[in-house]
């Protein structure tokens, strides 16, 4: 499966589940993954389907009071940000972000926009989008090689 730049439509939940899981499966340990989108837009289904690409079966949800939710259950870690509540970049030092970034595993950072003077130099934008006129389960998602 080609994961350069390019987008792709879903219709329903199940639809960006299967992408995200798609995803999880060809994403290679050490890569990092930005995920962008309004509230309720679907970063949370498509992180799950994620999760279950990369083997993990325990559920997985928005890290609301942690700004990382590490999982070490699948074929390598997979590290789970969301970077929402973030006051300063600082704090990303505090947990030791760099050892996620730089690691062997999949790092997935929600609100990437929020913290991209430490971003990588390379990774993957993946931004999804509403668009009312096709539809209440209509979404676009566009992945960006970066
Ligand atoms: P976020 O984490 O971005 O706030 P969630 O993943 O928690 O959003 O919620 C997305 C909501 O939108 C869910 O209730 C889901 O069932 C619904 N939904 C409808 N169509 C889609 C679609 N095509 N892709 C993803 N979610 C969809
Ligand atoms: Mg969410």
């Amino acid at each position: 499966m080609d994961m350069k730049d390019r987008i792709v439509e879903t219709f329903s939940p199940e639809e960006t589940f299967e992408l995200g899981r798609k995803i999880g499966e060809g994403a290679e340990p050490g890569s990092v993954f930005t995920l962008i989108g309004d509230l309720g837009v679907g970063k949370t289904v498509f992180t799950q389907g994620m999760a279950t690409g990369l083997g993990i079966t325990e559920p997985v949800n928005s890290p609301t009071f942690t700004i990382v939710q590490i999982y070490e259950e699948g074929r390598c870690p997979f590290y789970h940000f969301d970077v929402y509540r973030i006051g300063d970049v600082s704090e990303m030092d505090e947990i030791g972000y760099e050892d996620c970034f730089y690691g062997e595993g999949v790092c997935l950072i929600e609100w990437a926009n929020l913290i991209e003077e430490i971003l990588p130099e390379h990774y993957t934008q993946i931004t999804i989008y509403k668009d009312l006129e096709k539809g209440f389960d209509y979404r676009r998602i566009q992945l960006e090689e970066k």
